[in-house]
């Protein structure tokens, strides 16, 4: 029986909040918390709609350390789980170090004037959370998250060595907008226009963006969902796991795009409105992303007519017993079954799952240590289990097909 405080009212806090409330065994009070007070009492009016649970919910910037410090203390939660943007990753852990309360969160801290995320800035607070006895959990979604506990697994249970991992991610859904990102659209395509990289033999190797015409992609046929154009793409877990799993020679992260998709991102790219730097206009200042964020779909807004799957999980390839396997761990999750149950689409659900599995294993003690963690660096074993029991299913099987070299 633990209090929880849940930070960022969008279509994952949709999720984590309704994922917590179906397991009012272990998070016996909830809390909702974000800018936007209304989009937290829409949330606890579902929730007390679906499981007659009341929620609190309160108002709060989470830029603002003293004020989160003030909710925390009137609320005194024992985790608090961070599912607002990335910029808010370390005003947030600071306060809950002022306040003693574990930590979680689903997309590591990048700052807004420079896209690149990486873990360092919260790799920096591993003493500050060690000398406090507490434990912030890093990157507890799906990828990051879930793709970490499959290599943890595979590590585990699979392999004696992994040589090779391929993470993909496919999103084979239709939701009816001619362009529309899955989650946060300025944090999205922040990612995604970016130089890509993956990692070979000790070095991270560029290649061009993914709206280039020279990015570097594949045909792959997808479980459930069919072939699928997949594209090079750098992705955040890949910088722990090349940490973290041993005898590893290289891993990539593959996404997939629909031609539409890139031909839209192509065009706003060539025509400044992905900039992220404040321009002149009529007077104001204005960012232009931020702008482009105000003008596209609400990501939580697109799960109600929302059709098909997303397929996300990670190919091994290494050796057991002396000879050389392969493996395929992966999810498949419905969009529209997801809708049906907590009214949001797979991208949210997949990501909202797991950050509440995340927060229950530390509350049940089955995750425990001091300092901060990436999800491979624990037992992937109860939050499998957990994450499987809750919504998201996966499967290993024998992977057979081709990969490119
Ligand atoms: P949304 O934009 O839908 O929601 C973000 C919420 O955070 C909004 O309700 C917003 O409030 C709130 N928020 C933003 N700034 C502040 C602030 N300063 N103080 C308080 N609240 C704030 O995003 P998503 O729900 O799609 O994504 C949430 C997080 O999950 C992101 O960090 C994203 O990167 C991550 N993610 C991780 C994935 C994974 O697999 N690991 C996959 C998908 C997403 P308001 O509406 O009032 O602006």
């Amino acid at each position: 029986m633990a209090r929880v405080l849940i930070i960022g009212a969008g279509g994952v806090g949709n999720v984590v909040t309704k994922k917590c409330a179906q397991n009012q065994e272990v998070f016996s009070e909830i809390c909702l918390a974000s800018r936007t007070l209304a989009k937290c009492q829409k949330i606890a009016q579902e929730v007390k709609k679906l499981y007659n649970i009341e929620i609190s919910t309160a108002k709060v910037d989470a830029d603002r350390v003293p004020e989160l410090v003030a909710l925390i203390k009137d609320f005194k939660p024992e985790m608090v789980i961070n599912v607002a943007l990335p910029y808010q990753d370390l005003t947030i852990m600071d306060a809950c170090l002022e306040t003693g309360v574990h930590y979680l969160d689903t997309a590591n801290y990048e700052p807004p004037d420079n896209p690149k995320f990486e873990y360092k800035y919260q790799w920096a607070y591993q003493e500050k959370f060690e000398q406090a006895d507490l434990m912030a959990i890093l990157g507890c979604g799906f990828d990051p998250g879930v793709t970490n506990a499959f290599c943890a697994y595979a590590q585990k249970h699979l392999f004696d060595e992994i040589h090779f991992i391929d993470i993909l991610d496919c999103n084979a859904g239709e939701h009816g907008h001619p362009f529309a990102t899955n989650f946060n659209p300025e944090i999205n395509i922040r990612e995604i226009t970016q130089v890509v990289r993956h990692w070979q033999e000790g070095k991270w190797i560029e290649t061009p963006p993914v709206i280039e015409e020279n990015s570097v992609h594949f045909t792959f046929n997808y479980p459930e969902a069919g072939p699928r154009e997949s594209y090079l793409l750098y992705h955040e877990e890949m910088e722990s796991l090349v940490k973290h799993i041993k005898g590893l020679k290289r891993i990539r992260f593959w996404m997939t795009f629909s031609d539409t998709y890139l031909t839209h991102l192509r065009v706003l790219k060539n025509v400044g409105m992905t900039r992220i730097d404040e321009v002149e206009f009529e007077g104001q200042k204005i960012v232009p992303l931020k702008f482009l964020k105000a003008l596209l779909p609400d990501p939580a807004s697109l799960a109600t007519n929302y059709k098909g799957k997303t397929v996300i999980g990670c190919i091994f390839r290494g050796i057991k017993d002396g000879q050389p396997i392969s493996k395929y761990i992966y999810n498949v999750c419905d969009h529209a079954k997801a809708y049906q149950e907590v009214q949001s689409q797979a991208i949210s659900y997949t990501t909202g799952v797991p950050a509440m599995a995340g927060a229950m294993m530390v509350l049940k003690g089955l995750w425990s240590g001091k300092g901060v963690f990436n999800i491979e660096q624990l037992d992937p074993d109860p939050f499998l289990e957990t994450i499987a029991q809750n919504g998201l299913p996966w499967q290993v099987v024998d992977f057979e097909g081709d990969l490119p070299e």
